[in-house]
């Protein structure tokens, strides 16, 4: 049977290219603090990736540029780092409603410390109420984190137009760009923006590799002591492969950005119209500002868990965003921000198309959603 991958926005696999690149570097490297050759041709491979990172962004240099090991571990040093390192100015953060729980919860942990913790709320779509954000926001609100586009529902932000709220009355912008890195252009110059997360492996990138951006003059520190690595913000020894890797793959995703996006659009598209000519199915996010290649959906009376392991039947991998946490059966907490009722957010299906997928096989998609929809529907006992 053929396998169609759709849960991009989970892991993704590494790029061949991106593989053969780093490759020497899993096989034979060494520590980039050593002063021999062996040592310094693993710190060249570094600066080498750095340069590529500021070239996906546009930042001002490589100075900004810090390594970390995760999208979760590059939150953390920009929330935690910058809030303890300005605990003088004020101690509020913010974040909007939707944000991963990688910015939340260091939020919440900072609240149970002291902390002013606010959540900003967003509109049916997804999108942040800036009049909300204008009347939160203070002197001192030292870090606002919102992301440049939500993994569950693919709304894209107005981080323009949100970066200039900030620095009117607040002070740090941060912004978790992983779900739109790669897919749609982010200049953090020209976005306003002082903090940047990015993923490696939302790249096409080896997994074990994050990025903080910091802008030049932001004041921030460390959130763990150690050797002094990555200017002293992100210590222990470098992970070479995955930072190698991860540079490779920003190279490859804006080269190849506009003619991708363009590609996957165009899958995208004609999913979300096949798929909402069905009864009661509605799209969730935004129809327009969403991500080239996110299609989100919710059906009534049915499980996203069903849906899954149905699809999964038809050699077809899909995500659910109804149940964030199997320990808690929560319903995603992005789905009942837009406004859904918890028996609403618990049927939704999440497709994160990528490089594997081609245009014919649209047909066999929607065939299984429908199949699995009506199968599902005709059991289910929320239908009288
Ligand atoms: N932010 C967003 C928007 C994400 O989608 C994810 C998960 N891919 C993360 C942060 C955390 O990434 P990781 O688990 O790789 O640290």
């Amino acid at each position: 049977m053929e396998k169609i991958y759709l849960d991009h926005a989970s892991a993704m696999p590494i790029d061949s290219r991106v593989y053969k690149f780093a490759e020497p570097y899993l096989l034979n490297v060494g520590n980039p603090s050593s002063l021999y050759e062996f040592g310094q041709e693993a710190k060249d491979a570094i600066e080498k990736s750095r340069i590529k990172i500021v070239d996906l962004i546009n930042a001002e240099n490589e100075k900004t540029i810090i390594f970390t090991g995760s999208a979760t571990e590059s939150n953390n040093i920009a929330i935690r780092g910058t809030a303890y390192r300005n605990i003088n100015e004020g101690k509020e953060v913010l974040s909007s409603a939707i944000e991963h729980i990688s910015v939340i919860n260091p939020m919440k942990d900072l609240q149970k410390n002291g902390w002013t913790y606010n959540s900003i709320p967003v509109d049916k779509y997804g999108i942040i109420d800036l009049s909300k954000l204008k009347k939160i926001i203070t002197k001192k609100t030292i870090v606002t984190s919102i992301m440049y586009a939500n993994n569950e529902i693919g709304t894209i932000e107005p981080i323009k137009e949100i970066s200039k709220i900030v620095h009117d009355e607040g002070k740090y912008l941060h912004v978790d760009a992983t779900a739109a890195a790669g897919r749609i252009p982010i200049d953090v110059q020209k976005d306003g923006i002082d903090l940047l997360t990015l993923s490696s492996n939302d790249l096409y990138g080896p997994r074990g590799a994050g990025v903080l951006y910091i802008k030049p003059g932001v004041k921030i520190q460390s959130i763990m002591p150690g050797g002094g690595q990555e200017r002293g913000l992100r210590s222990g020894t470098e992970n070479i492969f995955a930072i190698a890797g991860m540079g490779e793959a920003a190279k490859i995703a804006k080269n190849e950005m506009n003619a991708e996006s363009k590609r996957l659009i165009t899958i995208r598209d004609k999913l979300i119209s096949e798929i909402t000519k069905m009864d009661e199915t509605y799209l969730t996010g935004h129809q327009k500002q969403r991500l080239p290649h996110h299609a989100s959906f919710r059906f009534s009376h049915i499980e996203g868990e069903s849906i899954l392991l149905n699809m999964d039947m038809y050699g077809i991998q899909i995500a659910t965003g109804s149940a964030c946490s199997s320990k808690t059966l929560e319903p995603s907490h992005v789905l009942l921000a837009i406004g859904l009722k918890h028996e609403e957010a618990h049927g939704s299906m999440v497709i994160t198309l990528g490089r594997s997928n081609k245009i014919n096989q649209v047909q066999k998609i929607v065939k299984a959603v429908n199949e699995t929809v009506i199968r599902l529907r005709k059991l289910s006992p929320l239908i009288k």
